[in-house]
């Protein structure tokens, strides 16, 4: 019998931790009872999620299934991290959908994709099967319980190496297709060790978790529970836009660490919401990525809650979640950008001027990433793998990748990384990476349109769309809600007589720029 072959042969070859899982055996060995992940409906244990995730992980290998994609179509919660790890004991990998996310957007990723399974209940189930996919499905609620055959979850996982996908996560692409991004179980592994190392994670600890779990920052929370023993509170959505009973949540359910965008700290420090409750005795820990965080709002955190530790980190999807980090220890001016540091263990950064050389001093050049947190390139998509996967210019010698991150960035008078702005198109909105290419996109699908561009206002935080016809944003965000999610949305429409176009022809960017 095949598991038992590879069964005598894990002795000889097979790595344990070359897998995710290899952590959550530990730990539901260590703390089967305590509650690893909690949402607002249900809650489990470690030893539960083992179970559960072997349930699901023996039903795909039955299925044939081994190293291929599993979509994730739940409501997020608890079910979805079962069925990530399910995926991974299974040595398939996950690519979670949102529910919510328009349906011209899933048939673009189901395209992209190809997957082999979904993973859904028999409600969402309907909803899917009016998206262009004709595979098969494992309904949660009635595989959940079943037994796990654990000898043929080991034989798969005895076939699997490090270098074998983990994930796949689905981001703007400019020219409308959403770009698939690999992550591996090592390049996991390797983050998680840094972040519980730098940040002392233990048992003890309890997160709360903010990020949707089809964006990465979520792969702090996940499996920095799963590897120590923590415990995961999946914040209701609804509350970030309530600071006061956010912060009421974070004391009953004392946690006492949280990894948000930066936009979701800024809320609660606009509406000092401190005030209310006091956290002093409860949050040890403010850890956020994504997006800039002005010292400004983030003042306003330190001077009411001043013993906390409050860290910046830095990067792309890309690069599995972050590959800079920068713990406060200073204080800093309302005006003065926070830096994002310096490299986290096992990574190189580059900043590489126009002529890829190496900067000089406090020249200004593009962050570029060496390492094993490099995601092994865009899903079944070689061309945009090979604009932002390239050689390593300093090295001739051997083939060498390199992340292009397309941020710009210089160095400080401390040795420090200041991020300065964006070589591209792309920004971030409200927390969201957005290619403003994939709204213009959409809007070109308007028969009415001619022509149009997008600008974002950063001052305003508004996605400006500039366009010839007479048309207005209620019209236009009806037109395109099925294309894109709502937070591409445009802001504000402005009808021109003429769009300005430059000596190359092309619509002239900077001089819309002036009428923002
Ligand atoms: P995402 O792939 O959604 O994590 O978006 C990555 C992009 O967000 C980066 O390339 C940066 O442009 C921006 N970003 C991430 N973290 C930070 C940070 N700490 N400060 C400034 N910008 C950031």
């Amino acid at each position: 019998m095949q598991g038992s072959r590879y069964r005598e042969g894990k002795g000889k070859g097979f790595n344990m931790k070359a897998n995710v899982t290899y952590w959550l055996d530990k730990t539901a060995d260590r703390f089967p009872d305590k509650t690893a992940f909690a949402d607002e409906r249900k809650a489990v244990t470690f030893r539960q999620l083992k179970t559960q995730a072997m349930a699901l992980a023996t039903q795909m290998l039955q299925m044939g299934l081994f190293k291929k994609p599993v979509v994730i179509y739940l409501e997020k919660g608890v079910d979805v991290l079962v069925s990530f790890m399910g995926a991974a004991y299974s040595c398939n990998f996950y690519s979670p959908i949102d529910v919510d996310m328009p349906a011209s957007r899933v048939n673009k990723i189901l395209e992209v994709l190809q997957p082999a399974l979904v993973i859904t209940t028999k409600e969402l189930q309907t909803a899917f099967e009016s998206y262009e996919y004709e595979g098969g499905y494992l309904i949660f609620e009635e595989t959940v319980d079943a037994s796990a055959d654990e000898e043929i979850v080991e034989a798969a996982r005895c076939r699997g190496i490090d270098t074998d996908l983990l994930y796949v996560l689905f981001t703007s692409g400019s020219t409308g297709i959403p770009k698939g991004v690999t992550i591996n179980h090592r390049s996991v592994i390797d983050y998680i060790d840094w972040v519980t190392e730098t940040f002392d994670v233990t048992e003890e600890d309890s997160f709360g978790n903010q990020a949707p779990f089809y964006f990465d920052n979520s792969i702090l929370d996940i499996y920095s529970t799963i590897k120590t023993g923590a415990t995961t509170y999946i914040i209701p959505k609804n509350l970030f836009a309530q600071p006061v009973p956010l912060l009421e949540y974070l004391k009953e359910k004392k946690i006492n660490t949280i990894f948000w965008v930066p936009s979701a700290l800024i809320v609660v420090a606009k509406l000092k919401a401190f005030r209310n409750v006091d956290l002093s005795d409860t949050l040890h820990r403010v850890l956020f990525c994504g997006e800039v965080m002005p010292n400004k709002q983030l003042n306003v955190w330190r001077k009411f809650l001043p013993d906390v530790l409050y860290a910046n980190l830095y990067g792309p999807t890309e690069i599995t979640d972050a590959c800079t980090y920068y713990i406060v220890d200073r204080e800093f001016a309302d005006d003065e950008p926070l830096p994002i540091g310096i490299p986290m263990i096992n990574t190189d950064i580059l900043i590489l001027n126009e002529k890829d050389e190496l900067v000089k001093d406090d020249e200004i050049g593009e962050l570029c990433v060496r390492g094993t947190s490099l995601s092994m390139g865009y899903y079944n998509n070689p061309e945009k793998t090979r604009e932002a996967f390239v050689q390593n210019p300093l090295n001739p010698a051997v083939p060498e990748t390199i992340y292009r991150t397309g941020d710009l960035v210089r160095y400080n008078d401390y040795g420090e990384l200041l991020y300065l702005s964006r070589k591209d198109f792309q920004i971030k909105h409200m927390g969201h990476r957005i290619e403003l290419g994939e709204i213009e996109t959409a809007v070109s699908s308007i028969p009415e349109i001619a022509l149009c561009c997008c600008l974002y206002d950063e001052k305003r935080q508004k996605i400006v769309l500039f366009i010839e016809e007479e048309l207005d944003k209620t019209y236009i965000n009806g037109q395109i809600s099925g294309l894109v999610p709502e937070y591409m949305l445009p802001g504000k429409v402005v009808s021109l007589e003429k769009m300005p176009i430059n000596a190359n022809g092309k619509i002239d960017r900077v001089k819309l720029k002036e009428l923002l």
